[in-house]
């Protein structure tokens, strides 16, 4: 899946939702999430971010690798 970085903390430009076909990515307090259990892998939202917080997570940042964990954690039932 999908997975939204540090740079989306607090900026939220919301731009990758109105693009994700399968409506995946959803608002938290500071930043946006992609649920990994429904993310389809189609790249939509990467070019759209205008802070490029999107990455695949194979393709993550070392400095963002600990957001596919939280965003993993954003959607477990409390
Ligand atoms: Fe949605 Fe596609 Fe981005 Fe996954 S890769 S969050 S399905 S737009």
């Amino acid at each position: 899946p999908y997975v939204i970085g540090a740079e989306c903390i607090d900026t939220t430009d919301m731009s990758c939702v109105d693009e994700c076909p399968v409506d995946c990515i959803y608002e938290g307090d500071r930043k946006l999430y992609i649920n990994p259990k429904e993310c389809i892998d189609c790249g939509a939202c990467e070019p759209v971010c205008p802070v490029e917080a999107i990455a695949q997570d194979r393709r993550v940042s070392d400095e963002n690798e600990p957001h596919i964990a939280d965003n993993r954690r954003f959607f477990v039932e409390p």
